[in-house]
């Protein structure tokens, strides 16, 4: 699994989950994946939306849809 950032080829170790309330049901996790150089921009993105719910290591995610 590789990083979800433009361009980026760096092997994914974060997966951040979120959540658009507009379109999605509140229990719904959406991952982006984002390698440590990465982490700060997508998080800070989703965050500036408020999108933004946690991170959690790749290894330990048990849902990846999305
Ligand atoms: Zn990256």
């Amino acid at each position: 699994m590789t990083c979800s950032a433009k361009d980026c080829k760096a092997a994914a170790v974060w997966g951040l989950r979120w959540n658009n309330p507009k379109i999605h049901t509140p229990e719904r996790r959406k991952v982006w994946l984002a390698c440590e150089e990465h982490k700060p921009t997508l998080t800070s993105f989703l965050d500036r939306r408020g999108f933004f719910k946690d991170a959690a290591k790749v290894e330990d995610l048990l849902d990846t849809d999305g």
